[in-house]
């Protein structure tokens, strides 16, 4: 029964990893959209269907979550204590697909910048906004924005 209980809840979780309009991603494009900008979502086209695509500024955005994408050092990003080998394959195949990604699109001259869910949640997220939009004006052809400096 139990093992039922898990597999199922382990499903609906894992199918939670590739699914859009998360709360980190609204609060981003909110924020983006009240400031001016304006974006594609999820275009096919190209690698790894970035989130936000900002075509006049050739550059993509990823909001990731702390979890699923491990962020390295955050307090969001644990390991759960149970099934250890299931989740360490999970996060390493999870960290090197975007790795593979961010290459793919640096190789083709786009720019691409990753938002750390912690950012959207730290009371300091109107700085990291901000920090967001000068990236976006700046020729910076990869950064990361996170709140692990909080921690
Ligand atoms: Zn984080």
């Amino acid at each position: 029964m139990t093992d039922t209980v898990d597999s199922a809840t382990r499903s609906q979780n894992m199918s939670r990893i590739r699914s859009k309009n998360t709360k980190p991603e609204l609060l981003v494009r909110k924020y983006l959209f009240s400031s001016g900008f304006r974006y594609c979502l999820n275009d096919r086209k190209l690698p790894g269907r970035p989130d936000i695509v900002l075509r006049k500024y050739k550059a993509v955005i990823f909001v990731h979550g702390c979890f699923w994408h491990h962020h390295q050092g955050c307090r969001l990003a644990y390991s759960p204590r149970s099934r250890t080998g299931f989740w360490q394959k999970k996060f390493s195949g999870n960290v090197s697909r975007d790795e593979k990604v961010k290459q793919a699109l640096l190789e083709i001259d786009w720019r691409v910048l990753v938002i750390w869910e912690c950012a959207t949640r730290s009371k300091k997220c109107l700085d990291y906004f901000a920090e967001v939009e000068s990236w976006i004006k700046s020729s910076s052809s990869y950064s990361e924005i996170s709140a692990s400096d909080e921690l």
